[in-house]
């Protein structure tokens, strides 16, 4: 009966988490500093939109692809998850071509992307149906998730599965082997610390940094999903507007400040994120009106756990204990996740293999 510790209770804690409570063999523990419920700034997962825009590159796109299925199905048939359909437009400004937001999400852009097949009602826009300065378009049927909703969700399977949650805060990967609910040693850990990966004794990981996103959650209905490829405010920021599963509000977006810890909202940041939202989409409010029509419920920031690789999903042997680590998911992290924390679920059914231990 392996013991498991999955430290981090954000989507790829719980994700992973999940999948590893499936194996009834598996004892499953997670321990966390923040979980579902809780808003802090060193805690991502609450804040993103979230829903499914891939960016990867086609030679990197193993974790969206392997992804979408499963929040499709969800979408589909499990109401209770907090995930709906909606409809994705993604204009394009050539101008925006090679600066340092586009070039993360070239694919995003593209007219004849690789996911074009993977997502429903994928399309080219004409030219007359997009808002004055986009150049092309581009759009598809996607998810938006409501995170008040899913990450309670994912707790509530995992409960469901056995496994036992509980509050607790390490300073180093190592501590967390103590934690396991038998009151044994843990015989693998996963970490799923996110952007405390840069901070977590063990770990280190100065290549994860903040990508800081600003944020206003309104009341009011777009109808559909809006992203563009940059703004005229500056480099870092940009525009896109999601609204949530049931009832869940509006997400309008955003920043994406490389470097950025500032826990708190920027006021004229978001009267030009909210400025930008109205151009976008002038459905958002009544006729005539400006941003004065938008019905705020809340100002928000949310880290992005950047890392410069790309994702993290590597075992290491550290002081004694198997590591799994499934961290560094920048802006992605919802929509690789259950194809990441496959990954990493691989990675504990390897070292825990009778000939990893020869
Ligand atoms: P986190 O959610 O940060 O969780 C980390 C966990 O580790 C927490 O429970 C924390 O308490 C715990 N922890 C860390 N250190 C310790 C320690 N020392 N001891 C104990 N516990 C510890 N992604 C998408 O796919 N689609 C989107 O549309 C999208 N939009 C976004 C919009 C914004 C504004 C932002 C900020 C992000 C967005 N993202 C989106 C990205 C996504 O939110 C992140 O990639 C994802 O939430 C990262 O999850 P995580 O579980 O790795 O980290």
């Amino acid at each position: 009966m392996p013991n498991i510790v999955v430290v981090g209770a954000g989507v790829s804690g719980l994700t992973t988490a999940l999948l590893l409570s499936k194996n009834s063999s598996y004892k499953v523990t997670i321990i966390a500093r923040h979980m579902p419920g809780d808003y802090d700034i060193e805690y991502t997962s609450p804040w993103a939109g979230a829903n499914f825009l891939p960016f990867s590159t086609k030679e990197g796109s193993r974790w969206e692809k392997g992804t979408w299925p499963e929040l499709a199905r969800l979408a589909k048939d499990v109401p209770e998850a907090g995930i709906h359909f909606q409809e994705a437009l993604i204009y394009n400004r050539n101008k925006d071509a090679g600066g340092p937001v586009t070039d993360w999400f070239n694919d995003l852009l593209s007219t004849n992307p690789w996911f074009k097949d993977l997502v429903p009602n994928f399309r080219v826009l004409p030219k007359s149906s997009m808002p004055a300065g986009a150049d092309s378009g581009t759009a598809f049927t996607s998810v938006c998730i409501n995170t008040a909703i899913y990450l309670p969700y994912l707790v509530s399977q995992c409960l469901a599965n056995g496994v036992v949650l509980k509050r607790a805060v390490i300073s180093h990967i190592s501590e967390a082997a103590m934690f396991h609910h038998s009151g044994k040693k843990a015989d693998v850990i996963v970490n799923c610390t996110g952007l405390l990966a840069s901070k977590l004794g063990g770990v280190m990981d100065t290549t994860v940094i903040p990508a800081r996103g600003q944020i206003v959650v309104v009341r009011n209905t777009p109808g559909s999903m809006f992203t563009i490829s940059g703004t005229d405010d500056g480099e870092d920021e940009v525009c896109y507007i999601m609204q949530r599963a049931a009832g869940g509000g509006t997400i309008l977006g955003g920043t994406y400040q490389k470097g950025n810890w500032e826990s708190q909202p920027d006021p004229n940041t978001a009267v030009r994120i909210m400025k930008r939202a109205v151009e976008i989409c002038p459905e958002l409010v009544e006729k005539g009106q400006g941003i004065e029509g938008l019905s705020v419920i809340r100002h928000g920031v949310g880290l992005r756990p950047l890392r410069k690789d790309g994702v993290r999903i590597e075992k290491e042997k550290i002081e004694g204990t198997w590591v799994v680590h499934n961290y560094g998911h920048g802006g992605y992290g919802y929509q690789t996740s259950y194809a990441c924390s496959q990954g990493a679920m691989d990675l504990v059914d390897e070292v825990l293999s009778p000939k990893a231990n020869l």
